[in-house]
């Protein structure tokens, strides 16, 4: 798979909530919080969600205490299960397949969170051979997603994540180092692997390159920072203030990160996460 088709693929993992039998609502185990106002047990389908499979408070979910649903993404999960796994029959109208169905879809959640951090990958210039590792990946974890329901529920998700996971590495590493050579002309920036920067004041800060896999950002001031070439997989950016941050070279950053975080119109993102819809708000 070349660059651009990479990219395509990458912008192209995307819930379509219209073609979802409300799987997020319905199948995930949810304790209340501040991102979430009621206690939901797996396989109930949250008391909002109506029968057309549309969420009742959509238009204010934060209002409301359901702040986490705006956040949300399943990259195109919800649909697959939906329309191909269970080939469009919904769990209402065979509620003999709900409970299987609901088990299939965090599956296919992580399966396609992996596809979408390996499709990041290829769009990067990395070596023949890394590429080449990278493509084979893909094409398993894309063959996954096409088996059948009981096949899906024996995967291994835990074991399928280990070449994945070294494979990111990789591509951080290399390309990390590439941006800070040839493009910035820095010193490649620290590992900051799982810190714990919860409310740190980072403002201005320069982390160009920096890895900050698993960091804790949460309510983190990052306002004005460079942040062009750094490694977020797995980062907690929950109220992180990016306002005015450039992200546009961020590297494994998710739409459910971005979502999470507080920015503005002068956040710079990269291409393939939207802008949040409440950060107009
Ligand atoms: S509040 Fe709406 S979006 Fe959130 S889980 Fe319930 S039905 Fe789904």
């Amino acid at each position: 798979m070349d660059n651009e088709t990479a990219k395509n693929l990458r912008k192209s993992l995307k819930a379509d909530c219209m073609n979802c039998f409300g799987l997020c609502c319905t199948a995930l185990n949810i304790a209340a919080s501040s991102d979430f106002a009621i206690n939901k047990t797996a396989g109930t389908p949250c008391p909002n969600l109506q029968r057309d499979f549309r969420c009742k408070i959509h238009e204010n979910l934060r209002e409301k205490g359901f702040k986490g649903c705006t956040v949300f993404d399943c990259l195109g999960a919800g649909q697959k299960v939906s329309q191909v796994t269970f080939n469009g029959q919904s769990w209402q109208e065979r509620p003999e397949i709900a409970e299987k169905m609901f088990r299939v879809f965090p599956i296919m959640e992580q399966l396609y969170e992996m596809i979408a951090f390996i499709a990041e990958a290829l769009t990067y210039e990395v070596s023949h051979s890394l590429q080449d590792k990278l493509n084979k990946q893909l094409e398993k974890l894309q063959s996954f997603t096409d088996m059948d329901a009981d096949s899906l529920l024996s995967l291994n998700i835990v074991e399928c994540r280990i070449p994945v996971n070294e494979l990111l590495l990789e591509t951080s590493e290399y390309i990390r180092s590439e941006l800070s050579s040839k493009v910035f002309a820095i010193k490649k920036g620290k590992k900051y692997r799982g810190i714990d920067w919860v409310g740190k004041n980072l403002t201005g800060k320069d982390l160009r390159t920096t890895d900050l896999r698993g960091a804790y950002l949460i309510a983190a001031d990052l306002r004005n920072s460079d942040l062009r070439g750094v490694d977020f997989i797995g980062a907690d950016l929950r109220d992180a203030n990016l306002n005015g941050a450039n992200l546009s070279t961020s590297m494994f950053l998710t739409q459910m990160q971005v979502n999470s975080a507080k920015g503005n119109d002068k956040t710079i993102l990269p291409a393939h996460i939207q802008k949040p819809f409440h950060w107009n708000d």
